[in-house]
């Protein structure tokens, strides 16, 4: 049996961060345990779909701490560790083959999977999903001598996929089942840019396209739609979502809904075993419902509130949602959420790359979308959705006003 007084399980982005904090803290040797099926050390994601997979960044250069940082400072790390079983009253973790790991206090940091492709064909070689290292390098290596790739999934994955591989030269098609790009974010105009910007860079895109199979011997060979379009290709990259690795805790007392559930100070339904980063599901003050967020920030500020959380500062979690993504040239920004907005305002020209997205509801500022733009609007975007500032949306949209005038006192 091992013993350790805090456990983090799930060696990915929220373990990288939280072991940080708390050695910032003042953590001593021998207190926390890492347990990971992961092969490699906490790694940054976000670049596997970027600078990992266009070959600029390499494995030692996406690490969240260095190689010898956790033995520094006295952190067990357990690679290549399944567990299998969470029992939060015995308050151990076991892996398949029986080995225990006991706890005082626990984090639940597995993440997400991606999302399987359900059709004829998805097991052919040189069919990829993007989740891990191993998975980014395995499609690295394969589009060094690629000709042509088909990209499904028309959400952030997906788009920054087909990116990196017409940058590499790759004839490159993205079939989307809906009627344009990221559709669960971007208004349609955004989409319309975004579309033009890919057609521009020679990649085709394929709309309103329902997968019927995965065609070829061994390797996948052209990808048939349901309408009969058949597209020739020598590799597949599914980028159709992710779902929360919630497997180990079921069963076991531990309250999931769409995730782990967990209170304000991201602590589930057993004290002393918390929850953070993909696989949280957390209540959000700021818009009053609950919700998982699967992206890096979320990871990083959940990680590091947990570690400040079980090292005395016990402090609700209180933070904007926010998502960055890098396409060809392209960096932008998204914070909130605009669900139920009632109205949209833009800055900048969609025309240009250079433009801003205002979400509102009820002139509240929810969501708001930066690429390109003064540094002012990524300061006070943030900062205007978590007060709920009221702004007047003509003053906004108007050109000659600064940002600043829109907010209604
Ligand atoms: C390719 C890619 C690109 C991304 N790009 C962006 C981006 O541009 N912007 C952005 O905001 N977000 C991005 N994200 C999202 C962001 O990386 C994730 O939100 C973040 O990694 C979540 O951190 P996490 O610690 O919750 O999970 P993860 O980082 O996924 O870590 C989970 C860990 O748990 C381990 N694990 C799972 N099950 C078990 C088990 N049973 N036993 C032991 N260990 C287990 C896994 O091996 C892994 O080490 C991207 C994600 C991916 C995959």
């Amino acid at each position: 049996m091992n013993t350790t007084k805090y456990v983090i399980l799930g060696g990915g982005m929220v373990a990288g961060y939280a072991a940080k904090e708390m050695v910032d803290r003042g953590l001593k040797p021998g207190e926390l345990a890492i347990v990971s099926a992961d092969s490699a050390l906490p790694y940054e994601r976000p670049p596997l779909s970027k600078s990992f997979l266009s070959g600029k960044d390499n494995e030692a250069s996406i690490l969240i701490n260095g190689r010898d940082w956790y033995r520094e400072h006295g952190i067990e790390m357990r690679l290549r560790t399944v567990i299998e079983h969470v029992d939060p009253t015995g308050r151990r973790i076991r892996t398949g083959s029986g080995e225990e790991f006991e706890f005082q206090n626990l984090l639940l940091a597995t993440g997400a999977s991606a999302r399987q492709l359900d059709c004829p064909g998805n097991q052919l070689h040189d069919v990829f999903y993007l989740r891990s290292l191993k998975d980014s390098e395995n499609i690295r290596s394969r589009a060094a001598t690629a000709k042509q790739a088909v990209v499904i999934g028309g959400g952030f994955i997906g788009m920054e996929v087909a990116s990196v591989l017409a940058q590499k030269k790759i004839q490159t098609t993205l079939v989307i089942r809906e009627d344009r790009v990221w559709r669960r974010m971007f208004t349609p105009a955004m989409s319309a840019f975004f579309e033009r910007y890919y057609v521009a860079r020679a990649v085709r895109i394929v709309k309103n396209g329902n997968i019927a199979a995965l065609e070829g011997t061994e390797v996948v060979r052209a990808v048939l739609l349901n309408d009969g379009q058949k597209i020739s290709c020598d590799m597949v990259i599914i980028g159709v979502g992710a779902v929360p690795v919630t497997e180990p805790f079921e069963g076991n007392g531990i309250a999931i809904d769409s995730g782990v559930v967990v209170n304000e100070y991201l602590e589930g339904n057993y004290p002393g075993v918390y929850a953070a980063g993909d696989v949280a599901n957390y209540p959000d003050p700021i818009f009053g419902t609950r919700r998982r967020v699967e992206h890096w920030d979320n990871a990083v500020s959940q990680g590091q509130h947990w570690a400040r959380v079980i090292l005395g500062d016990r402090q609700p979690f209180v933070h904007v949602p926010y998502f960055f993504s890098d396409v060809f040239d392209l960096s932008y920004e998204l914070w909130g959420d605009s669900g139920g907005s009632t109205e949209t305002v833009v800055r900048g020209d969609l025309n240009s790359s250079s433009f801003s997205v205002w979400w509102l509801k009820d002139k509240r500022l929810v969501a708001a979308f930066v690429m390109k733009r003064p540094d002012e609007e990524r300061q006070i975007a943030p900062e205007w959705i978590k007060a709920g500032q009221t702004v007047s949306s003509e003053n906004l949209g108007n050109p000659n006003r600064s940002v600043l005038e829109a907010m209604q006192r």
